[in-house]
């Protein structure tokens, strides 16, 4: 019984080590964060393009300031 324990923790390890100390996953949602901050989207309101950094997300919909954001 501890024997499996053992055997699983070094798979485990295994498996960490291999993909190098960290998950893929985490590393390819912090690329796919990056390129979304840099994407250009519409003002719902003016139409102006901004970034999405830089832009007010409310409702679903992205807006260049909080002046176009408030109506
Ligand atoms: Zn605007």
């Amino acid at each position: 019984m501890i024997l499996k324990l053992i055997i699983f923790a070094i798979v485990g390890l295994l498996i960490y080590k291999f993909f190098g100390g960290k998950f893929p996953k985490m590393g390819r949602t912090a690329d796919e964060k990056q390129l979304e901050d840099n994407t250009l989207v519409e003002c719902a309101k003016c139409s102006t393009y901004v970034t999405v950094k830089e832009s007010m997300l409310m409702n679903g919909e992205y807006y260049c300031s909080s002046k176009c954001r408030e109506k």
